[in-house]
C-alpha cells in the first residue's frame, strides 16, 4: 500500500513575537566599510576581481564566479579596497573577503544598466548576473531553481510570504510596501520561464496582506504577460514550519519532492517573496543585489526596526545605527530563533540570504540542561518531515552511517520542532545537524 502523507502539518506554535510588523523598511547609509565575503551561497563562491588600492563604486563586479552554480558578487558603497583576504564566515568555514573603506559619495557605477532579455535563456542569464540567490535563508542560487532536470518541466510557480519564524517581519513589510514589484516579479518569472500558475502563500497571521496583494494581481488581469492560470492567493493557517520549501509545497500543492530532490522535480519553482520582488528591480534598475532588507529585534534590542542595509555592512554598525542595545547581548543569532546561527563576532557582516538579528538578553539566550529521554514521542509526533528524531540523535552520537541513512536524516530540513517540544531538552536538531555531516562525508547519502 502506497504510503500517504497527512495533509495537516506536524509542527509547533512557537510565539510569534512579531513585534516589527508596523515598523516601516528604513534604509540605512554611511557606513564607513564594508567587507564583503565572495562566499555567500550554496555551491562555490568567487574569485575577486579587485585587489588592494583599487577604486570600487556601488554595483561594480567585484568577485567572478568558479562554477555554474556560483553567482557574481557586487560591491555595497563606493570608495577604495583596502585588503583582499581569507577571514572566517559566521559558519564557521574561511572564504575570501574584499574589505572596502567608503569614500562617502555613494556613486554608482556605469555597469549598472537594466537587462535586456528577449528569451528563457536570457532571463535566467540575467537573474544569475545580478548576483542573486534565495534571500529567504537558504542562499541557493535562483538561476539553478530555473533550470528543471531534463524531462521535467514547471507548472507551478509558489510565492513563499509565510514567514513563520518568531521575530522575523521583513517579507510581510516587503508585501506591504512593494506589492506592485512582487506582481511584476511574478509575471516576469512566469513569463519567460513559461510558467502556467503562480500561487502566493501566506500564514494567516498576515491577513492585512490579503487585500493589498489581491489588489495588485486585479490590477495586471487580462494583460499580455498574465500567466495563462492566474495568480492566486492561498492563505495557510499559521504553524511553523509552514515555510519550509517542501512543506510549504505539500501544504499547497499536496505534492512530496523526493529525498535528495528539488521542488523543480515536482513541477515547482518555489521564490522567497524578498526574491521575486527583487527581479523586478533588478529589470527596472539593473542594480545588482547589494542590501538586504532585515529585521532587527531581540530582547537585548533598544528599538527592533526593518532596515535596508549594505551586504558587508558590520552587525555590530547596523546594530548601532538602528538604536544599539538597551543591555548586553548574550547571545546574537544570525536569523531566527528556530533555524538561525548564533554568532560568536559582531563584526560579522551582513550577508545577502540574512533576514533577521536578533540580540537576546541572558533570560532568553539560557541554553537549558539536557537529561535524559522519557520516551514521551512528541519530537516525533512534531517533525513535519515525519522523521523519528530520537533514533536519529543516537545514530549521530554514536556516528552509524548506515542507520542514520536508514532512517532519512538527510529528509531533515533542520526546523527545531523536535528540540523546541523536548520536555528533556535533548539537544536532537544539533546533533541531527552532525549526522547529516557525517553522512556527507561518507558520501553515502
Ligand atoms: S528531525 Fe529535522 S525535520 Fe524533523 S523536527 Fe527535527 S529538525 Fe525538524
Ligand atoms: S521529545 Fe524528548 S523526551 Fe520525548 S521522545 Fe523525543 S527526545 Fe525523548
Amino acid at each position: 500500500m502506497r504510503f500517504k502523507w497527512p495533509k495537516i502539518l506536524q509542527g509547533v506554535h512557537p510565539r510569534q513575537n512579531k513585534n516589527t510588523v508596523n515598523s516601516a523598511i528604513s534604509r540605512l547609509r554611511g557606513f564607513d566599510s564594508v567587507s564583503i565575503p565572495l562566499d555567500m551561497q550554496i555551491g562555490p563562491g568567487c574569485e575577486s576581481l579587485v585587489k588592494k588600492g583599487d577604486p570600487v563604486e556601488i554595483g561594480q563586479k567585484i568577485g567572478e564566479p568558479l562554477g555554474d552554480w556560483s553567482v557574481p558578487v557586487h560591491a555595497s558603497i563606493s570608495g577604495t579596497v583596502k585588503s583582499v583576504k581569507r577571514e572566517i564566515l559566521s559558519d564557521g568555514t574561511h572564504v575570501e573577503y574584499v574589505n572596502i573603506e567608503s569614500d562617502g559619495k555613494e556613486t554608482v557605477s556605469a555597469e549598472v544598466s537594466p537587462p535586456e532579455v528577449h528569451d528563457r535563456a536570457g532571463f535566467v542569464a540575467a537573474v544569475r548576473a545580478s548576483g542573486l540567490v534565495g534571500l529567504g535563508g537558504a542562499a541557493f542560487p535562483t538561476h539553478i531553481k530555473m533550470q528543471p532536470p531534463p524531462g521535467k518541466t514547471l507548472d507551478t510557480l509558489i510565492i513563499n510570504a509565510a514567514e513563520c519564524e518568531p521575530y522575523i517581519t521583513s517579507d510581510h513589510r516587503i508585501c506591504l510596501e512593494y506589492p506592485e514589484q512582487i506582481i511584476k516579479g511574478i509575471m516576469l518569472t512566469c513569463h519567460y520561464l513559461d510558467i502556467p500558475t503562480a500561487v502566493i502563500a501566506l500564514e494567516d497571521n498576515k491577513r492585512d496582506l490579503v487585500s493589498v496583494l489581491q489588489a495588485e494581481i486585479d490590477k495586471v488581469k487580462g494583460a499580455p504577460d498574465y500567466p495563462a492560470q492566474g495568480i492566486s492567493l492561498r492563505v495557510l493557517p499559521t504553524q511553523y514550519p509552514t515555510g519550509a520549501e517542501k512543506v510549504l509545497i505539500r501544504l499547497v500543492n499536496d505534492r512530496i519532492v523526493p529525498e535528495g530532490g528539488l521542488p523543480a522535480d515536482v513541477g515547482v519553482l518555489v521564490q522567497n517573496v524578498g526574491t521575486i520582488r527583487y527581479i523586478a528591480e533588478y529589470f527596472e534598475t539593473g542594480m545588482p543585489l547589494v542590501t538586504k532588507i532585515v529585521t532587527i529585534d531581540g530582547s537585548a534590542v533598544s528599538s527592533p526596526a526593518n532596515l535596508e542595509v549594505p551586504i558587508g555592512a558590520a552587525i555590530v554598525e547596523v546594530v548601532e545605527k538602528s538604536g544599539g542595545c538597551k543591555i548586553e547581548a548574550a547571545k546574537v543569532i544570525m536569523g531566527g530563533p528556530m533555524m538561525g546561527v548564533a554568532i560568536d563576532d559582531l563584526s560579522r557582516p551582513i550577508l545577502k540570504h540574512n533576514n533577521a538579528i536578533l540580540m537576546l538578553d541572558e533570560k532568553d539566550a539560557a541554553l537549558p540542561k539536557e537529561i535524559a529521554c522519557i520516551q514521551c514521542g512528541r519530537c516525533t509526533r512534531a517533525c513535519p518531515m515525519l522523521l523519528m528524531p530520537t533514533t536519529l540523535d543516537m545514530a549521530a552520537r554514536i556516528q552509524d552511517c548506515e542507520k542514520l541513512n536508514r532512517y532519512h536524516v538527510m529528509n531533515c530540513i533542520e526546523c527545531g520542532c523536535c528540540t523546541y517540544v523536548c520536555p528533556s531538552k535533548r539537544y536532537l536538531l544539533q546533533n541531527i545537524r552532525i549526522g547529516k555531516t557525517i553522512v556527507r562525508q561518507t558520501g553515502k547519502s
